[in-house]
This record gives structure tokens, sequence and C-alpha cells, in this order.
């Protein structure tokens, strides 16, 4: 059936060879949502202008488009995925190379993807871009433009909102002792 725009919602057989693209690459976790019940709101792109140390960073507000500009990107999808990756440890280093092998992971995954044909597949990073060393601070500078992907929360995403509408656990963490729950999205039609 058509969607916004047209956008035809993906046969259920595309759908089942997704899963198993993600299975054969290692997703266990992971949830479709219809992206019209993506939660994007203007107070997340406050919080990442006031509060986040990686503002101005090159796949990080304000070098990414407005928060209406984020709504209709979203409704121009039919499908989306949320993948959950979860960690307990206060090991600074440990955390940061666990979620560098993840964006490594989803690259790879968006790009097999893509090369099944699905020529939208555009992924979220379950945290931000973390290519190089020293992030550059815009677009124009950046150093893996073809690489580099934004967050959720980049693009406005009510994180909290979207993944508990799937039954996903996500809370406010006090300290590292506690279980993170990080999460990326994969958009395709
Ligand atoms: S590729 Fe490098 S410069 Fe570009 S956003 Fe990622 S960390 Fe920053």
């Amino acid at each position: 059936m058509a969607g916004y725009k047209g956008i035809m919602a993906l046969a259920e057989e595309d759908r089942s060879g997704l899963q198993e693209t993600f299975g054969k690459q290692g997703f266990r976790d992971f949830h479709w949502i219809d992206p019209t019940e993506i939660v994007v709101s203007q107070w997340v792109r406050l919080k990442c202008e006031f509060g986040c140390v990686d503002y101005g960073k090159a796949a990080c507000p304000p070098n990414l488009p407005s928060i209406s500009e984020c709504q209709e990107f979203f409704r121009e999808y039919s499908d989306a995925w949320v993948f959950r990756f979860t960690k307990k440890s206060d090991d600074t280093q440990q955390n940061k190379d666990w979620m560098k092998k993840i964006e490594t992971n989803l690259l790879s995954l968006e790009r097999e993807v893509f090369l099944k044909g699905h020529v939208k597949a555009f992924v979220l990073l379950a945290s931000n871009c973390s290519l190089c060393a020293d992030c550059a601070d815009n677009r124009e500078s950046c150093n893996h433009k073809r690489l580099a992907r934004p967050t959720p929360e980049g693009l406005g995403v009510d994180v909290f909102a979207t993944v508990s509408k799937l039954g996903f656990p996500i809370r406010v963490l006090k300290d590292h002792s506690e279980e993170m729950n990080r999460y990326a999205i994969l958009l395709v039609q």
C-alpha cells in the first residue's frame, strides 16, 4: 500500500530477507518500527545545543538539518529497524572500543542492505561518529564524508519515547555500575 509521497511498504519477504541479513552479520536484538512512529522533538535539539560536549562536531548539530527537515526525512521511509546494544562497564576506553566496533558493523550492514537494492538505506549510529581521533567541526572538513553518519539524537529523535514504544528498556543511568542500553536505527525502503 502506498503511503506518504507514494512510498510503498516493503513486501513481507523483503523484510524477512533483511532480518536474515541482520542475523548473519551478528545482530540479534532488533525491532521493526514504522518510521512515522519515530518521535522527533525540538527539545532533543536543545539538549544537543545546551548540554552535550560534542555539539558542533562534523556529524552533529548544527551541522545537521533542522528538526522539521528531520521529521520530513523519516516520513520518506517505509521501514525502520531499531537495534539495541547493551553493556555494563566502568572502563571508559573499553566502552569506546565497544562503540567503535558497533559503528564499524553498522556501517558494513548499511552497505550490505544498500547492495541488496535498498538504495535509501541509511543508518543512525548508537553513539557519535568516532572514525577519527580528532573530529572536525564542520561537514566540509569531515575526514570521512562518505562514511560519517549522525546519531538518532542528532536528527532530533526522542530515543526514550521511541524505543519505549517497542518495549525496549531505557532509563537515566546514575553511574557506570548500571547497564547501558544504546540504540541505532536503520532506515530502509
Ligand atoms: S569521520 Fe571523523 S571528522 Fe567526520 S564526523 Fe566522524 S569523527 Fe568527525
